[in-house]
């Protein structure tokens, strides 16, 4: 194998180069990214970056004085796979012909319909986002977030936390409801409420609002919230639209095998655009979050070196974090798995506290809220636990 071709300059894709070096192979690597940027890292950017407590220096997810000797294509997108040649098309009319290739191209945020052309409405996926909203963050007063998965949780919290009046509204029973379920996340609403976000549950916006800059939101049930910022946190999508008709199988992302092996040989994907086959939920999965793309990039870059018979390891339950406030929120495990829900340590009021998720008797997920050491030792538990679900 020469030539080795990366797609995508994240975490996933660094990661996979540098397992690649490490597991011995010391010819070309080529990775292309559709951002100018280096590899840089992502949860900062609705944390401490959006806050304005750290600089863009901080995101480097490049060690000082690492070489691992790549070719960057960075600012140019593959835009077309010929995968049986391993052909690359990239957006400048190039090609590139490669003996392995690694998808690594992550996730592209959703946008709200009918919001292009609007200033002031956001999304927040790249650091060239984040530099958006930062800067209408400092002028507006008011700022309305759609959506309480993650994103749009972490950026109420810190657009409250620099003075802003925060409304969230989320169409679920509460933030975070379809990971955590209902019943932690109803106990974890109160957070934003008790910081003096507006939290609005159950509602549909129907459309922002304005003219050449948004001015607030409309609701189904005919209400309007100005705004002087909209931020859109609903969701993220696969980037795989340069795949279509290339010969790699796709379904909710690049559907992989137990290793990162895509339907065609040579040819593996890894981080927030693949699904890997879960023996354990028997299905294939795909996990958006910064462990998951940490933990599987040796695991591919073995299955290509290996040509596909290298053993992975079995597959970990997914983990991911939040910050929001001064609140650590850990989750590892699938809360859809569960039939009971129990507080073992702390107290829901207080927002410190650790609840198990359990089928029957057997845990299958776990939540810690401030307890990040006895958190700490379920999530040994539940990895080294043969399967996750019953
Ligand atoms: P990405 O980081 O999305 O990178 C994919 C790269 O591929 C991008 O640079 C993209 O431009 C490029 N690309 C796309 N298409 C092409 C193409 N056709 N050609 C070339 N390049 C292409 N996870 C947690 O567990 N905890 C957190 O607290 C947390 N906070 C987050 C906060 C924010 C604001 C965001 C956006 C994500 C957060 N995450 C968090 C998730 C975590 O950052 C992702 O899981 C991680 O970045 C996935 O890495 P990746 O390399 O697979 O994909």
């Amino acid at each position: 194998m020469r030539t080795i071709c990366v797609v995508g300059a994240s975490l996933a894709g660094l990661l996979t180069a540098r397992a690649l070096r490490g597991q011995g192979f010391q010819e070309r690597i080529v990775v292309v990214g559709a951002e100018r940027h280096r590899p840089y890292d992502r949860p900062p950017l609705s944390k401490d970056f959006l806050k304005g407590a750290i600089g863009e220096a901080d995101l480097a997810l490049e060690a000082e004085g690492e070489e691992p000797g790549i070719e960057w294509r960075l600012g140019v997108a593959a835009t077309a796979l010929d995968a049986p040649a391993r052909r690359i098309t990239l957006g400048d009319g190039t090609t590139l012909t490669a003996d392995g290739i690694v998808i690594a191209t992550g996730a592209a945020a959703r946008r709200l319909p009918g919001t292009g052309g609007l200033a002031g409405v956001h999304t927040l996926r790249t650091l060239d986002d984040a530099r958006a909203l930062r800067a209408d963050l400092e002028r507006a007063g008011r700022i309305v977030v759609i959506g309480g998965g993650f994103i749009g949780a972490e950026v109420a919290a810190t657009a409250r936390e620099l003075g802003r009046d925060v409304t969230l509204v989320e169409s679920g029973p509460a933030p975070l409801a379809g990971v955590l379920g209902p019943a932690m996340a109803h106990a974890l609403a109160g957070l934003h409420e008790r910081r003096g976000v507006r939290l609005i549950t159950g509602a549909h916006v129907t459309e922002v609002t304005g003219t050449g800059r948004a001015d607030g939101v409309r609701l189904a049930d005919g209400s309007h919230l100005p705004a002087d910022v909209v931020v859109a946190g609903i969701g993220a999508t696969p980037c795989t639209g340069w795949l279509a008709g290339s010969g790699v199988e796709l379904g909710d992302g690049v559907l992989c095998d137990e290793g990162g092996g895509t339907s065609v040989p040579g040819i593996v994907a890894v981080g927030d655009c693949a699904a890997w086959y879960d023996p354990a939920l028997g299905r294939h999965h795909r996990i958006e979050h910064w462990t998951g793309a940490r933990q599987r990039a040796a695991v591919a870059a073995a299955t290509l070196l290996s040509g596909g018979t290298a053993r992975p390891e079995p597959a970990r339950p997914p983990y991911f974090w939040s910050d929001q406030y001064d609140v650590k929120i850990q989750f590892i495990g699938h809360a859809g798995d569960a039939d009971t829900v129990t507080v073992e340590e702390g107290d829901p009021a207080t927002h410190s506290f650790l609840a198990v998720y359990r089928r029957g008797e057997r845990p299958v997920a776990v939540l810690g809220v401030n307890q990040v050491r006895l958190f700490t030792r379920w999530r040994r538990h539940l990895e080294t636990t043969p399967a996750h679900t019953g």
